[in-house]
């Protein structure tokens, strides 16, 4: 059959983390057993305050178009948002307003990568970033890190990736896929390599930073270096802090000409987010946030049970993850039985649990976890990957 896909879409492969859920969603809709740690979606219910919000936009007809970056009590909620939470003073035109923020990722790469220009990417890294870089035409330079290090980079492994062509730097912290956190004063000597490189831009995927169980509050780099604030934007969103997945709503903050060209090529992919989700999303950020540290503490316990229990079978080893909800654990003893972490994963969904193979993060021989899920659900994958591997 004649195919019609583009260069640009040959580049890339689907999304692991997606692909895997859904075939978990299947399997268990076919009527297997399946427990799905394969997503990052915390499994609390949406905040009532949330759910009242878009109840009410959906009666009072808030059902109609909205500005493309968001209505006007949308971008100021963002704002807000940027300023307290993040200590990012900015604007509302400064701000825009997505469907989730993988989408305010892609639009911010595509509408500003030309061919043959990099970014540098930690690895292990989150799926979606090397894949939007080589949709756009950009090459991906990996900076790899170790779980001897937290799976960090330091500044001088970071100059030295940098090179003529690069354009960006795509900095998550915390982390997805290893919970890796950048306290202040690493991020401040990222700070320092930067400014001796005008050209590079950085984009800080700030989605976790709640879930942070190093007591320090969250750092951030257009915060912590405003003289380089011109040439970072931040991405944040409500759903893995607020448990709003399927409202999809991202939020960007940076300099105005890049918000300006998002918000143009939103204009031409999806328009405005949904004007229901934006109304939730309004009560998320502007709402009680007294709740988001009784969470953090519940995905701590999970942390640090699925830690213990990783580290207790023979073959695995995950370090502590710093924040967000996923470990990445090395299973390099166990690659002579299996093959590959692809077999590997294979194994371990005959056994009942989906998680995604490291291969599909960039990394190798291993896999992730997210401790996302509930607890009960979390011990029994646990009982089955030992007994699956034993
Ligand atoms: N970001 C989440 C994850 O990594 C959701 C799935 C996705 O968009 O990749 O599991």
């Amino acid at each position: 059959m004649t195919t019609h896909i583009s260069t640009a879409l040959s580049r890339i492969a689907p999304s692991q983390t997606t692909a895997i859920t859904d075939r978990a969603t299947q399997l268990r809709e076919e009527g297997a057993d399946i427990i799905s740690l394969s997503v990052g979606e915390p499994d609390f219910a949406s905040p009532p305050h949330v759910l009242e919000a878009a109840k009410v936009a959906l009666d009072t007809g808030q059902t109609k178009y909205t500005p493309v970056g968001g209505t006007a009590p949308m971008k100021r909620a963002a704002a807000l948002h940027f300023a307290r939470d993040l200590g990012i003073e900015v604007p509302v035109s400064q701000v825009t307003v997505s469907s989730g923020g993988k989408q305010s990722i892609f639009h911010a790469l595509v509408a500003t990568i030309s061919e043959g220009e990099e970014a540098i990417i930690p690895s292990p890294w989150w799926v979606s970033y090397p894949e939007i870089v080589r949709f756009a035409g950009g090459q991906v330079v990996p900076l790899v890190t170790s779980p001897k290090d937290n799976f960090r980079f330091t500044a001088g492994q970071l100059e030295a990736q940098i090179g003529p062509r690069t354009q960006w730097l795509l900095l998550n912290s915390p982390g997805n896929p290893t919970g890796a956190y950048y306290p202040a004063d690493m991020l401040r000597s990222l700070g320092d390599v930067l400014r001796r490189h005008p050209r590079v831009m950085v984009m800080s995927d700030d989605i976790y930073a709640p879930i942070n169980y190093t007591g320090e509050s969250h750092a951030t780099l257009a915060n912590l270096c405003p003289d380089l604030a011109e040439r970072i934007v931040t991405i944040s969103g409500v759903s893995k802090s607020h448990a709003m997945t399927g409202f999809r709503i991202g939020v960007a903050a940076g300099p105005e000409w890049l918000i300006r060209a998002m918000e143009k090529l939103q204009s031409h992919s999806s328009g405005n987010p949904s004007s229901i989700s934006q109304a939730a999303a309004i009560a998320a950020f502007e709402g009680p946030q007294d709740f988001l540290e009784e969470w953090r503490e519940r995905f701590r316990a999970r942390r640090d049970m699925v830690v213990s229990a990783i580290n207790d079978i023979p073959g695995l080893s995950t370090p502590v993850p710093d924040g967000a909800f996923y470990c990445m654990v090395d299973a390099a003893p166990l690659m002579e039985r299996f093959g590959d972490d692809k077999q590997l994963a294979l194994q371990l969904l005959d056994h009942g649990v989906a998680i995604v193979p490291a291969s599909g993060f960039g990394g190798r021989d291993g896999f992730r976890i997210s401790f996302a899920a509930a607890e009960d659900k979390l011990e029994e994958a646990l009982r089955r990957i030992a007994a699956s591997l034993a």
